[in-house]
């Protein structure tokens, strides 16, 4: 199954996990229990209990009537967007944060690039009364202003991290070095598909229920259990993973993921790891990264905080090196345009790492009884600011 890795954390390739000798330990501890605490019925239970009265799922499958008529396709979107907190994110906080507490675990950590798995981790630790760190980059914390201050509320200390360009990535080097120092006592809540095995399986499996969701909601919608074809956007890479995870080995599915081009693949500003990156070691995964010629990683830029990210998970390596997935790298000001067009003509504001998705619709030929669903990650009231102020660089395509 090409949603698994192998028992060394390998998705052909890429993976594994590569640590430092004083985490060995914990990366170990963990592997070796992570299925089973997935797997028990106790687990399962207070999990699926959570997501329904707690995060609100099943999130909606929408078929979306204007979007459909102007791309000529059937469009449906996931709407992760309604998911307390905003995002899909939350799917994989509520699960880990019962996993922390298993293994005795009274201390979490958490990276966060938008604020948005910052936010995710703070409420699932108030909701557990324990305590929360966050490390985020300052350049995030300028531009995510409300989501630091929702973290805050929550009872989270905010650690602002001014290293490199002072976004995702430092970020996660930071908490990194916050777990190194606390190995005993801290569980680190990793945000996406990415980081040491098992945190991409880990990650990958929390997210699955939204394709779980899909097959039944498309059954029930359109007598149908699979689409012609799934669009996501791909930061480190989990609402991709959890939109994929059931339809990996259907080869009848196309699967379409947006990356942030940023100003462009061609230009020193992008964050398009698939199309730039070479193999190196980012976080403790073997993977694509944008890195110099000697191997230093370089700084990745994006419109959208969420996608700034110069690695990418190594399960989307892998699908995106063997051929089963497309990756489009989609820029700034396309992605600025689709923002405003979803919410003109269906009423979403989406965030805008998913309006990165939305962008990905005018680059794909459909017809006209194609059935796509389209993942909405999450919603755009922390992007408000982002919206308005670039609003000048969708003018190319259309004015609003
Ligand atoms: C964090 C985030 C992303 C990017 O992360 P993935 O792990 O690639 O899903 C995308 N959309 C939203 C709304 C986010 O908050």
């Amino acid at each position: 199954m090409r949603n698994q890795p192998d028992n060394n954390g390998f998705y052909g390739n890429f993976g594994g996990a590569y640590v430092p000798e004083i985490l060995y330990k914990c990366v170990t501890d963990l592997q070796q229990s992570y299925q089973s605490i997935l797997e028990s019925e106790s687990f399962k239970k207070e999990y699926h209990q959570l997501l329904k009265d707690y995060v609100g799922r099943p999130s909606p499958l929408y078929y979306a009537r204007r979007m459909s008529e102007k791309y000529g396709c059937r469009l449906y979107l996931k709407r992760e967007d309604l998911n307390h907190t905003g995002a899909h994110k939350i799917n994989n906080t509520v699960g880990q944060i019962l996993m922390a507490r298993r293994m005795g675990k009274t201390r979490i950590i958490a990276e966060t690039g938008a604020g948005q798995h910052g936010v995710a981790t703070a409420t699932v630790c108030a909701l557990m009364g324990m305590q929360c760190e966050i490390f985020m980059g300052a350049t995030d914390i300028e531009r995510q202003h409300v989501n630091v201050e929702r973290m805050r509320m929550l009872g989270a200390t905010v650690h602002p991290v001014t290293t490199g360009n002072m976004t995702l990535s430092n970020a996660c080097s930071e908490a990194i070095r916050d777990w190194c120092c606390h190995p005993q006592d801290t569980f680190y809540i990793v945000g996406s598909t990415v980081g040491p095995h098992p945190y991409p399986d880990i990650v990958a499996r929390m997210q699955s229920v939204i394709s779980e969701e899909i097959k039944y909601q498309l059954q029930e919608q359109v007598g149908r259990d699979y689409p012609d074809y799934l669009v996501a956007c791909i930061g480190g890479g989990s609402n991709a993973a959890g939109t994929i995870y059931h339809y990996i080995e259907d080869e009848r599915v196309k699967i379409y993921l947006a990356e942030a081009g940023g100003q462009g693949i061609d230009t020193d500003f992008t964050a398009a790891t698939m199309h730039c990156g070479t193999e190196g070691v980012i976080h403790g995964a073997r993977t694509l990264v944008m890195q110099t010629d000697d191997g230093q990683i370089k700084e990745a830029f994006s419109i959208s905080a969420g996608l700034d990210y110069p690695g990418i998970g190594p399960m989307h390596a892998q699908l995106a090196q063997s051929g089963r997935t497309q990756v489009l790298a989609i820029n700034d000001d396309e992605t600025i345009y689709a923002g405003y067009e979803l919410t003109r003509m269906e009423g979403i504001i989406p965030a805008i790492e998913s309006a990165h998705a939305v962008a990905a619709l005018s680059k794909i030929e459909f017809k006209s009884d194609d059935i796509v669903v389209l993942t909405v990650s999450g919603r755009g009231d922390k992007d408000v600011d982002t919206y308005l102020k670039n609003k000048a660089l969708a003018k190319e395509y259309g004015n609003f």
